[in-house]
């Protein structure tokens, strides 16, 4: 059978991945044991991939207005579109939005269209949502965005900070090499995030700081190390330049400012000063915040002060959230970037217009992403290109966004998927190929570069995102630039580029690539540009080659209004990715978490009187959004946390992108989604439910509902206040039988065909309805009996094995803590002995350990 190397969709850690196609659209995954990143391990996520290739709710075809029409007419109609837009209004007037999904080839012909061939640098990408204020603190420190760690490092320090980042969750290949690395050396590890999360829990130190208070904490650190003659003297001098002033810091009481006890603060700083390998990881908490860019430039200030820098295990590394975030960086595909690191001096930019050969070159930075969308919507931007993402549920202050794009003149989106909450816009849908057929590279969090290779064939009409770009470039008049016959022509230009009058100015460069054969290309294995450690040298990337120190001051943020007296964090889940438009189709993934969840200090429930369990409307100055309530004492007392994944496809409620403000980084311009004044009530609808479905029911009319995919159909939670008669019509239409009891406020209905239940609607007034797993596994088995479908139970009750922990072997968190019980169990090993849970992916490691801490401190009530 053929086997394909490729790397995984999905995140930063930019695993490597084995695929064996089994059938026309299905695949066996396996970790790549030879590449660097993860030795053969993947998580959840790149374990079930296979789940996520088939076919379903794929764009297939080209369409015009909602007509599907054949590539040249598409094609045709963008390329005039845009060159009538330029041509009346000028080239700001028109706008690309692109995405850490594509693959740098991709986003290089994007790149060079829009700043050398339109002229305009109004091209910029969703990572300016993920990672922007990282890059901005490298140009500030280093001179160029240049990641000065990489994933060994991990393995040889003895200290890791983890600062906003839920790793165990979000990069949890990482996180297994993290606890590799402890178990073998005994490294020490600091988490600082205001939640308790799975990573927190598992830390040395959990520093659950108030939001946005990371410049304080890092400045008051750097104090400290000074006034304990833990600098490195001989570093400073020689390799960084340190402003006038900058030892005159600001004296801000930290332990106030972070609202942590001055023991905690000792520990940490003791901790940090006893240990000098050390790796500070810096993720989404840290960077989406109004003040990213100085909570970056605050720990690399304090990297270079004490020397913990361009040594194995010692640096600082912000790792980020997609695929090929990095891609998008190197080549530009950010406003604030030109192309290959350069910047928009005049000399950068005649270099890029010579090597492009362009008519025209962007005159500086162009619109960052919220700027973008506000251009949009007040008329200056009149044509926009979306690519690969979904800014409609993304962007901060969403319903904004919803409605430029309902006034723009011109929306073209290109994507694998036919109806997404943005593809609901679009004047012109073009169709691009997924993950598992498209062709390319891709640039990991280490700066690893690494082929994604296509396995599948391409469905329907579906294309190259390189080719769609091109094919525009060529109607809009520049065919001789953008004829390329493959990927790898692509990627040799932009090798070339980055090598194209260098002079060891900028350290990217691999334009040793310049000349490789489609050949090698295609068996290109995995390669760090820069080297392991590419600041080994402590020369910089500088016009005096020393790196700088950055002042930076903490600024305590307004505490809002009174209306809205807590704090709105958003995020990841463990199994789910961005708005779940692959990740949503996997039965398997789907189960870890089914509903959005608000998570909320037990004191907070009680105080505004919540239920746990029951819903609650979650309000901004934005919008408000009803959630799911679950009470935890992991998180802070007045801080609030939804996560980031339903959109307007997967559920009524739960909608994260509506609630923070547009307000953003003034050097990076990255939102700040993880600190927003909310509140929070409790929602009483009239009646809930759950409907359970073999085919995909339709969007059912009721103010909240979630629809999850299950091993054989779908499981859509309800609630509402209108009658719920309606709602019998999301059954099929036959052999329905029906119980009711309105004094009570219940129904019940159950459709039987071919002797396999169809699907079932339960409703009830007092909200007491049946389990869903025992219903839910019935739409894949033998009949059950009328009566025991209406009651949603069988005859002879099953064991409950309560939430799913472990989706590879589907145990439940009920059987863990009673094989714990049972067998006396103490350690993750012997859980995975008994049961196999953990054992295949290791994404539920931490979550069975939390368990076994459970039964060690037993909680009663
Ligand atoms: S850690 Fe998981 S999601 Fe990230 S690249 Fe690896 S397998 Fe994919």
């Amino acid at each position: 059978m053929r086997r394909v190397k490729t790397t995984c969709a999905y995140c930063g850690v930019g695993c490597g991945i084995v695929a064996t196609p089994t059938g026309e659209r299905s695949a066996t995954i396996r970790g790549d044991e030879s590449h660097p990143a993860n030795f053969g391990q993947l998580c959840s996520k790149g374990t079930h991939l296979g789940e996520t290739i088939a076919l379903e709710g794929r764009l297939l075809h080209p369409e015009v207005g909602s007509r599907q029409v054949g590539w040249d007419a598409a094609l045709q109609a963008v390329a005039d579109g845009f060159k009538a837009t330029i041509a009346q209004h000028g080239p700001d007037s028109v706008a690309f939005y692109v995405s850490g999904q594509l693959l740098t080839e991709d986003y290089y012909v994007v790149n060079k269209l829009m700043k050398g061939f339109i002229g305009s640098a109004n091209i910029d990408t969703n990572s300016r949502l993920c990672m922007a204020s990282a890059v901005a603190a490298h140009n500030r420190a280093f001179g160029e965005d240049v990641v000065p760690c990489s994933y060994s490092d991990l393995e040889e320090a003895d200290l890791i900070l983890l600062v906003g980042s839920n790793t165990a969750w979000c990069h949890p290949v990482i996180w297994q090499r993290i606890e590799a690395a402890r178990e073998q050396r005994g490294t020490k590890l600091v988490v600082i995030d205001p939640r308790r999360t799975e990573t927190a829990e598992r830390a040395d130190l959990h520093l659950p700081i108030a939001p946005d208070s990371d410049v304080a904490l890092f400045n008051g650190l750097l104090r400290e190390m000074k006034s304990r003659w833990q600098l490195d003297g001989a570093y400073l001098a020689q390799h960084v330049s340190v402003p006038e002033g900058f030892w005159d810091m600001e004296t801000v009481d930290v332990a106030k400012a972070c609202e942590l006890s001055q023991a905690q603060l000792d520990a940490f700083y003791d901790l940090f000063a006893e240990t000098p390998r050390t790796v500070t990881l810096f993720s989404q908490g840290a960077n989406q915040s109004v003040s990213g860019t100085d909570k970056g430039n605050a720990i690399i200030n304090l990297h270079l002060a004490t020397g913990r820098i361009g040594k194995p295990g010692a640096g600082p590394f912000s790792i980020t959230g997609q695929p090929n975030a990095m891609g998008g960086r190197e080549v530009g595909g950010l406003a604030s970037m030109l192309a290959a690191h350069m910047g928009f001096s005049d000399a950068e930019r005649d270099c890029a217009q010579r090597f492009w050969q362009s008519p025209t070159i962007c005159a500086g930075p162009g619109l960052k992403a919220v700027d973008m969308f506000n251009a949009v919507a007040d008329g200056r931007i009149k044509a926009i290109w979306v690519m690969a993402t979904n800014p409609a549920v993304s962007m901060p202050d969403a319903n904004v966004v919803r409605a430029a794009l309902a006034a723009c003149p011109l929306v073209v989106v290109s994507d694998c998927i036919g109806d997404t909450d943005t593809t609901a816009f679009a004047h012109i849908k073009l169709p691009a190929l997924g993950w598992g057929e498209k062709d390319g590279t891709v640039t990991n969090s280490e700066r690893r570069i690494s082929r994604q290779r296509g396995f599948l064939e391409a469905p329907g009409d579906a294309k190259p995102d390189w080719w769609i770009v091109s094919e525009v470039a060529k109607r809009m008049g520049w065919v001789d630039r953008f004829s390329y016959p493959n990927a790898a022509a692509i990627f040799r230009e932009y090798a070339a580029q980055t090598g194209f009058e260098n002079g060891g100015t900028r350290l990217l460069d691999i334009s040793d690539k310049t000349d490789i054969s489609d050949a090698d290309y295609d068996a290109m294995q995995p390669f760090l540009w820069g080297g392991t450690s590419p600041l080994a040298s402590a020369r910089f990337p500088t016009p005096d080659g020393k790196a700088r120190l950055v002042p930076v001051r903490y600024q305590a943020r307004d505490d809002g209004a009174l209306d809205y007296p807590l704090r709105l964090n958003t995020g990841r889940y463990r199994d789910q990715w961005h708005t779940m438009t692959r990740t949503g189709l996997s039965p398997k993934l789907s189960q870890h978490r089914r509903e959005p969840l608000v998570e909320v200090h037990p004191d907070m429930v009680a105080r505004f009187g919540l239920d746990d369990g029951g819903l609650a409307m979650v309000e901004t100055a934005q919008g408000n959004s009803v959630f799911r309530v679950a009470s935890t004492d992991n998180q802070r007392r007045r801080d609030l946390f939804v996560p980031m994944h339903w959109t307007d496809q997967t559920s009524g409620g739960g909608r994260t992108g509506l609630l923070p403000a547009q307000d953003r980084d003034p050097v990076s311009g990255q939102p700040g989604f993880k600190n927003t004044p909310a509140t929070i009530r409790t929602w009483l609808p009239r009646w809930t439910g759950f409907l359970v479905s073999k085919a995909m029911p339709a969007i059912p009319a009721c103010t909240y509902w979630t629809r999850v995919r299950t091993a054989h159909g779908w499981l859509v939670e309800l609630a509402g206040d209108d009658e719920p008669d309606a709602l019998l019509s999301l059954l099929p239409a036959c052999n329905r039988a029906e119980m009711s009891d309105s004094r009570r406020g219940i129904m019940r209905a159950a459709v039987v065909a071919d002797g396999q239940l169809q699907g079932a609607l339960f409703i009830a007034r007092d909200g007491g309805l049946p389990p869903r797993d025992w219903l839910v596994e019935q739409l894949g088995g033998e009949e059950a009996a009328t009566l025991e479908l209406l009651a949603g139970r069988p005859a002879t009750p099953q064991a409950d094995r309560g939430p799913i922990v472990c989706v590879c072997f589907d145990v439940g968190m009920k059987t863990i803590l009673e094989t714990i019980r049972a067998e006396t169990l103490t350690s993750v090993e012997a859980v995975g002995s008994a049961l196999n849970a953990g054992t295949n992916c290791g994404s539920c490691r931490p979550a069975i350990a939390r368990l076994l801490e459970t039964e060690r401190s037993p909680v009663y009530a």
